[in-house]
């Protein structure tokens, strides 16, 4: 006899059954991004924006190639695994100052845009010099912008200085043996590095077929949060779907009475090539549209580092 299953119900049969983490695939993962985001850009108001990032997202998959930092050692694992941490928990990691040489490599790559508006290309001319005549201030921001001190942020530089931190732990998750991930990790931040994630994505196909995944905002892991949760503060009973009224099909915003917040929720079924990084992005009428009903945004967009200037 077959009995037909609620999809929360199929989530709390077997756990083990449900992939974890699903970690970035170095060949991919900024190309794809990249290609989501010309196609975003094709029929979007911030055309413009969203192409401009694809550069970024070209001059990542190029980093990415041979990008190689030193991962975890043994005794941070075992401390990881002693105390439920993050094993690559990147506030307080000992960056390899190679991560500089990614950033110098990409900013090289984007002053090369011939479609680059002039004010980016002052904020990468600025990055450019700041990065040969004070590291050290460099350095500085990647720590602000790490620990999320948006005060401390320089909202110009921000983008591309994250981008070449996303390209670094990108390639620490690539190379990370699952079976070194402690069994339980703090819940809302990326079991791997810590981070917050950017929006979580309803996945299709194999054993993730129909789960969520919150997507790291840095390092691009994936983890499994059961659906109807509150991402941020694991409520599971005020918990409501919000889209837009003729809108895109495949995007909604998870909110949550209890703490107030939301976090967009895309849908692979609909988009097969969607990605939370870009499609977040190209999708800022749902948050000014959540701003108005009350809700504030649980974690930015690590690319953007401007919301509360976005104009209506
Ligand atoms: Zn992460
Ligand atoms: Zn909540």
């Amino acid at each position: 006899m077959q009995r037909v299953l609620a999809r929360g119900e199929i989530e709390s049969l077997d756990h083990t059954s449900i992939p974890r983490l699903r970690l970035p695939v170095r060949a991919a993962v900024f190309s794809d991004r990249a290609a989501r985001l010309r196609q975003l850009a094709q029929d979007s108001p911030l055309s413009g924006y969203l192409s401009l990032m694809a550069g970024l997202a070209d001059a990542q998959h190029q980093g990415l190639k041979g990008c190689k930092p030193p991962g975890a050692t043994d005794e941070r694992i075992d401390l990881a695994q002693a105390h439920g941490m993050p094993p690559l928990q990147a506030v307080g990691w000992q960056r390899d100052a190679a991560w500089r040489g990614l950033l110098a490599a990409l900013l090289e790559h984007m002053g090369g845009l011939s479609s680059l508006p002039p004010q980016a290309a002052q904020a990468v001319h600025d990055l450019q010099r700041r990065l040969h005549d004070a590291p050290g201030a460099v350095e500085a921001q990647a720590d602000a912008i790490l620990a999320e001190l948006e005060e401390e942020v320089d909202a110009a530089a921000a983008p591309f200085i994250m981008a070449a931190l996303q390209v670094y732990w990108t390639s620490l998750a690539c190379d990370f043996t699952e079976s070194a991930l402690p069994v339980v990790t703090p819940h809302g931040v990326c079991p791997l590095c810590g981070s917050l994630p950017v929006a979580s994505v309803v996945r299709v196909g194999g054993q993730a077929d129909a789960c969520r995944y919150l997507c790291c905002s840095l390092c691009a892991a994936e983890w499994h949060l059961v659906r109807v949760t509150c991402s941020h503060c694991e409520n599971t009973k005020e918990v409501s779907y919000h889209a837009i009224e003729d809108g895109p099909e495949g995007i909604k915003a998870e909110s949550c009475d209890a703490c107030h917040t939301y976090r967009k929720i895309f849908y692979q079924e609909k988009v097969l090539g969607v990605d939370a990084v870009a499609d977040d992005l190209a999708s800022l009428t749902l948050d000014m549209l959540m701003g108005e009903a009350g809700y504030a945004r649980a974690s930015g967009n690590p690319l953007l580092w401007q919301h509360t200037q976005v104009e209506p």
